[in-house]
């Protein structure tokens, strides 16, 4: 029986304010659930706005976009991990494709980011897809595989408590394309095999997330697929009621 994780990005949406009006509405309409986990990712600066309002709700939590992986020092316009934790981050997200091609973040500087969540006791969510390229190229299950043995090989004990993974294809993020529900699963299948050649059935445990154009009409396909554990939601999750109708997919 799937536990679904369903994690909203709101990219660089919703400051304070906005937050704040966002989880009054989102959280008077979504009432407390034990079979299903909602993540939240605000930007920094909404982190505690959003900390705030959930905090008498187990099942809604947390993340914070990006950290850096120090610990802190001169590093103008970043955060660490324990700044992220004292704002009231839970859940860390680490190599989301716009982080990746935007910003020109490498599957190196990934890897420290998730060493430095975990050593900071808070969950990290890597995020790993192909481009369009490298799709038709047939080159999918090596690219993420790669960004997948890369990402945590600086992580030490990977347990389901401290990890998510997120198979995000970037030629569906922002783009109205999605995955089938077929496709999303054979590339799952392929991540959950590789998790298992790492950490044995340990694996079994790892919740894996689609995300890529993700909307209240396509996520129950998708939710639904084999090996499809969760959804990470970035445009359909900045607006209370498309994310609601999500979350209670
Ligand atoms: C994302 O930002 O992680 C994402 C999947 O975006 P979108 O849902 O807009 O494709």
């Amino acid at each position: 029986m799937k536990r679904p994780v369903l994690a909203a990005n709101w990219k660089m949406n919703n400051g304070p304010t906005a937050a704040k009006a966002f989880m009054d509405t989102f959280l008077a309409g979504y009432s407390p659930r034990s079979d299903r986990t909602v993540i939240i990712f605000p930007s920094a600066v909404a982190l505690t706005t959003v900390a705030n309002s959930s905090a008498n709700r187990k099942d809604v939590l947390t993340g914070v976009q990006n950290i850096h992986w120090a610990e802190k020092g001169a590093f103008t316009g970043e955060i660490s991990a324990t700044m992220a934790k004292d704002a009231g981050a839970e859940v860390v997200l680490v190599g989301h494709s716009e982080r990746r091609h935007v910003f020109g973040e490498t599957d190196a500087q990934c890897a420290k980011k998730c060493c430095a969540a975990s050593r900071a006791g808070l969950t990290f969510m890597l995020c790993v897809g192909e481009t369009i390229q490298q799709r038709e190229a047939g080159e999918t299950e090596r690219v993420v595989t790669h960004q997948l043995r890369e990402g945590v090989s600086q992580t030490q004990n990977l347990i389901s408590a401290d990890f998510i993974l997120a198979y995000e294809p970037v030629w569906a993020i922002g783009t109205g394309l999605t995955a089938s529900a077929g496709d999303a699963s054979a590339i799952h299948t392929v991540l959950r095999s590789e998790l298992r050649q790492m950490i044995g059935t340990r694996a079994d445990e790892i919740p894996i997330l689609y995300g890529g154009s993700v909307s209240p009409s396509n996520a129950a396909g998708l939710l639904a697929a084999p090996e499809v554990d969760g959804l990470l939601v970035g445009g359909a999750s900045v607006e209370p009621s498309s994310w609601l109708a999500i979350a209670q997919t």
